[in-house]
């Protein structure tokens, strides 16, 4: 119970983070030179000024147009609420692949959990890059195998870890269906960002991603005698996938 509730004081506090980042990036505009903050000083300053006062002051000078970029949290600044969002949330899905195949190799003792595993730590540490660049705090800081600060991600890889200890099929199912999510998920954190490290970063990824779910799948067969169903991709976008070859290339 301790622990459930330090996850959520903890999914609270990035939110919050999240939150003042966004704030910090959108404010800086209307900010006056004698304030020492966006986030505290102008939302009671627009709440305490009366309908006929007179508009707040903009800043009309070059030195004041820069200026709040000195007060705002280092790094941050550069990045949109989304794009950081992405990269937090995508460092500890990465985590979420390692830690369950981890905890599947230990339980089944097939190989191809290991090797993903392997795998899945390099995608962490090429998502932890980014999040060092920008001066983010890293989620995955403190954490051991199996806790997430994000509360989606923790009962995600708890149900997971429970369905993969049914079979051995059951666990390769499940190895498919992570590779199924983080495609999905790195496809819409895409979307949302036109800078080229932070694309590389999640196209490599992706390369890596679609690998291991042909890998899964072909286990899947193997073992089961048929052929794997997709459970989050659709089946145009999976065909697709399963067709193609191995991608190299920093693709893990
Ligand atoms: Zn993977």
């Amino acid at each position: 119970m301790r622990v459930n509730i330090r996850r959520t004081a903890v999914s609270f506090a990035l939110l919050a983070l999240v939150v003042l980042s966004a704030c910090g990036a959108a404010a800086p505009q209307v900010q006056t030179a004698d304030e020492k903050t966006s986030v505290t000083s102008a939302a009671p300053a627009a709440i305490a000024a009366p309908a006929t006062a007179t508009p707040l002051p903009l800043p009309t000078t070059a030195a004041e147009l820069s200026m709040p970029v000195e007060t705002k949290v280092e790094g941050t600044e550069e990045l949109t609420a989304d794009e950081v969002a992405g990269i937090l949330f995508m460092r500890e899905e990465e985590k979420l692949a390692r830690d369950v195949y981890q905890v599947l190799y230990a339980q089944w003792s097939v190989p191809i959990f290991d090797n993903i595993a392997g795998s899945e730590a390099t995608h962490m540490d090429a998502v932890l890059t980014l999040i060092e660049r920008y001066g983010l705090e890293d989620p995955v800081d403190g954490r051991a195998v199996g806790e997430f600060a994000d509360p989606t991600l923790q009962a995600l890889y708890d149900q997971l870890v429970e369905q993969g200890s049914a079979s051995l099929v059951a666990a390769l199912e499940v190895g498919a269906a992570i590779e199924e999510i983080d495609i999905l998920d790195l496809q819409a954190h895409l979307d949302e960002t036109e800078r080229a490290d932070i694309r590389g970063v999640y196209e490599n990824l992706l390369k890596g991603s679609r690998n291991h779910l042909r890998s899964f799948s072909a286990n899947i067969e193997r073992r089961a005698g048929e052929a794997y169903a997709p459970q989050y991709l659709d089946e145009d976008a999976y065909q697709a996938i399963i067709g193609g070859d191995t991608e190299r290339g920093r693709a893990g």
